[in-house]
This record gives C-alpha cells, sequence and structure tokens, in this order.
C-alpha cells in the first residue's frame, strides 16, 4: 500500500482541496499517515495571503527536506497551493529537493509526478473523488478562481478565473456527502455570488441552492466568501426564501473609506456596501453577517481609518476579521504602492478594531440569552459536552447526550463576545 502524508494551511478552499485531493489519492490506493517520514509521497498545501502561513510552508519544507536527505530512497516532496504560481523558477531554485510545483487545484500535477493516471479520477474538479467528511458538515467548493483583482490579493493569480462547477456535479457531490451523514454543506467561492455566469443557462447561486435544498439528509446550507458587487436582491431574496439556507453572510468590506476603496480597486463603495447590508437585514433581521477589514493599507490616514471603525460602530457585526495591511509580492498593491503606514500605527489602529468589535459582539450576543435556538451538534467532548452552531453562525457550547448531527433547541444562558453557552430545551436530551 503507497503512503501519503499531506499539510495543510489557509482558508476554506485549501482545506476542500486537501480534502478532494486526499479522496483522489485514496482511489489511486493510497493511505494517509501523520508522520511524513513514513510517507511515500508528501504534499503540503501551502497559502500566501499571509506572511505567517508562509514561513510555516518553509519550515516543513525543511523538515520534508531532512527526511528525504537521511532516507535517499524515492520519497517525494509535492509543493501545492498559493505559494505558487506561474513561473516557480525561483521557488526551483530554492527548493530543489521539491520534486512537483503544482498551482491550487492542479491535482493533475501531482498526480502525474508520482507516475498515476489523472483520467481515473473522472476529468476536471476530478467529479468522481469526494472527499471523506469530518464529522456533519463539510466544505463544497463551487466556483473556482477570482476575477477582481483587489490590489492587495494574490489569489486571482493562483487560482485563475472564475470557473464553476455545473449545478449536476454539485449535487451529485451533495447527495454523496448527505449519505455518509453530512447535514450541512457550505459553499465555497473567493466571490461566490459568482456562481452560475460563466455556465450556459446562467445559473445563479440561489437556483443552485434550490436544487441542493431537495436533497434528503441536508438540513443546512451555507455560503461563503461573499462579494458585494455581485450580491443581488435575487440572491439575498432566495437566502430568504429557502428554508434549508441559514440566514449568515460573511460579505468582506476591507474599508469603510471611498478613496481607500478604490485605491484597493475594490468596486464598490461606502455606501453601494452600506446598501447590500440594508438590504440583508431587511429581508432577514436576524442574519448574523461577519466582515474583512485590512487597516495601514498604504496611504490610508488617521481619517480614513476613522472612517472604517465609524462605519464598523454603525453597521455593527457579529464579528470582524481585521488583519494588518502586508505587501504579497506579485500583487498590484506590491507592484505600485509603498508600504508606508508604520508597524506602530497599523498595531494600534488593529487594537482599536479588536476593541470596538468585542463590545458590539458582546453587546449582540447579550441579546440571545434567553433565547432558545436550533444548534447543529458539530462535536462531541468528554463529559456530555456538545458544541455547535445556530442558523446565524453562533458558536454554541452547552451539555447534552444529543449526537453529532442532531439539531437540538438549545436555551442560551450565558454570553461572551465570542461564543454563546445553553441548556438543552428537551429534558431527554440532557444526558
Ligand atoms: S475579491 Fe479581491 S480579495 Fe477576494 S479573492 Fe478576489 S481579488 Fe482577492
Amino acid at each position: 500500500m503507497k503512503r501519503y502524508f499531506l499539510w495543510t494551511v489557509g482558508c476554506q478552499m485549501n482545506a476542500a482541496d486537501s480534502a478532494k485531493l486526499a479522496a483522489g489519492l485514496a482511489k489511486l490506493g493510497y493511505q494517509p499517515v501523520e508522520d511524513p517520514a513514513e510517507a511515500d509521497v508528501a504534499v503540503l498545501n501551502t497559502c500566501a495571503v499571509r506572511q505567517g502561513a508562509e514561513d510555516r510552508a518553509y519550515g516543513q519544507l525543511g523538515r520534508l527536506r531532512r527526511i528525504k536527505q537521511e532516507r535517499g530512497d524515492g520519497f517525494r516532496i509535492a509543493l501545492m497551493g498559493c505559494m505558487v504560481g506561474l513561473r516557480t523558477t525561483e521557488l526551483e531554485k530554492r527548493f530543489p529537493f521539491v520534486d512537483v510545483f503544482a498551482r491550487p487545484q492542479a491535482f493533475d500535477d501531482v498526480i502525474v509526478a508520482l507516475g498515476e493516471e489523472p483520467a481515473d479520477l473522472g476529468g476536471e474538479f476530478w467529479p468522481d473523488a469526494i472527499g471523506e467528511a469530518r464529522g456533519p458538515t463539510a466544505f463544497v467548493p463551487v466556483v473556482h478562481g477570482c476575477d477582481k483583482f483587489c490590489t492587495y490579493c494574490i489569489v486571482p493569480y493562483r487560482r485563475g478565473r472564475e470557473r464553476s462547477r455545473t449545478i449536476d456535479d454539485v449535487e451529485h457531490e451533495v447527495r454523496v456527502l448527505a449519505s455518509r451523514g453530512v447535514r450541512e454543506v457550505t459553499l465555497l467561492g473567493q466571490t461566490v455570488e459568482a456562481y452560475g455566469h460563466d455556465l450556459p443557462e446562467r445559473p445563479d447561486l440561489g437556483d443552485l441552492m434550490a436544487e441542493l435544498s431537495a436533497i434528503d439528509g441536508i438540513e443546512r446550507i451555507r455560503f461563503l466568501t461573499s462579494y458585494p458587487k455581485d450580491m443581488t436582491d435575487r440572491i439575498i431574496a432566495s437566502v430568504a426564501a429557502l428554508p434549508k439556507v441559514c440566514e449568515y453572510f460573511s460579505v468582506p468590506v476591507q474599508s469603510g473609506d471611498d478613496a481607500v476603496l478604490t485605491s484597493m480597486r475594490r468596486g464598490y463603495t461606502v455606501s453601494e456596501f452600506r446598501d447590500r447590508i440594508a438590504r440583508i437585514r431587511l429581508e432577514m433581521p436576524e442574519a448574523g453577517i461577519t466582515t474583512d477589514v485590512i487597516v495601514g493599507y498604504p496611504g490610508e490616514t488617521d481619517a480614513q481609518f476613522r472612517n472604517s471603525l465609524g462605519l464598523l460602530e454603525e453597521l455593527r457585526f457579529d464579528k470582524v476579521h481585521v488583519a494588518m495591511y502586508s505587501p504579497r509580492p506579485g500583487t498590484i498593491a506590491w507592484r505600485t504602492m509603498e508600504d508606508d503606514v508604520p508597524a506602530e500605527v497599523k498595531h494600534a489602529r488593529l487594537q482599536a478594531v479588536e476593541a470596538l468589535e468585542q463590545g458590539i459582539a458582546a453587546s449582540i450576543n447579550d441579546a440571545l440569552v434567553g433565547r432558545t435556538l436550533p444548534v447543529l451538534v458539530e462535536s462531541v467532548g468528554d463529559e456530555g459536552t456538545r458544541t455547535g452552531r445556530t442558523r446565524s453562525g453562533k458558536l454554541v457550547h452547552f451539555t447534552s447526550a444529543a449526537a453529532l448531527g442532531d439539531t437540538p433547541e438549545v436555551r442560551i444562558e450565558k454570553a461572551s463576545a465570542w461564543s454563546l453557552k445553553g441548556i438543552v430545551a428537551n429534558p431527554a436530551l440532557l444526558g
């Protein structure tokens, strides 16, 4: 039996890619191992969005190089994911012991380097290789790549242009996942509302979610990540109308200042963004909405930063993911802009966002105390402890006999900024 070691870092799309690769390798007779020293092939599925993620991959590469030197056999190393671009010359020089460099989702390159036949896996997106779910939830990529080219982002250069899977292909995968016990699927795309614009019938995300709603066993459908310009009224109305689709939106704003948004080439104004949030809340007053913000973008002034803080205060998101700008090689900002906001200013801005959001999130969550909400059990711990999520994406800890994938009603007793604590409403499920 051939063995593989697979290491993954980065976003949910990377996690889904690794699950797909693992399923493909399993079909070809490979077995996973935890220790790369026991593997025939080691695959590092990397991320280049932050320096920290790259540094972790470098650490793994050093470890694999030592294993290769010590073993001196046919041990093969594949470097895959967003660290690998169109031109690999520099990587080849720096890491000559790596056998194959594969861009994100270039699974076939890895398979060919192993001397295997990619055609055995059913063509583009490997429809016959469906990743094993870890528990009752699963990620399902539905649109690959990104056409937006925001100035700070490396993704379009690494993942290519937007390409949608057909509804039939996605439906097949979700049916298989449901038959394996999955109860909730999260549909993934870098800009998930771009789904379908490149398909002959031009379905939208709402059409896809309507089809998936008919699958027995699937109780919840989520989607990530939203792009404000692609988020049409029609898609928002579909989320509101389809009972299985959770009222949860992850919609990055990145800045609350029009000049910064223009410089970032985000393609919308603050007012257009505000309009999308208002539309969601009009249709779904209890929707969970999270956002992402970059602080210290080149040229960001104190006044521009205060505009971001003001917008966060006004729109009151359930969660804000805040990052300090850092130039990523190959991006437009890296080529054309000076990283001119001092590190200490970036830190202070990051802390200001975190402090503001902590108060907002705590007060939103406090308002849920006393409510009874359905919670899908995602993990089961010792002594009856359970963790799961509400439809709007809130993390809930409680004690119960409920099994993985069950959706008990939970009465919320305590709240903090980041999670809720509750008690199951049905005494029979107390455990
Ligand atoms: S929308 Fe912008 S930030 Fe998001 S993946 Fe595309 S280029 Fe990157």
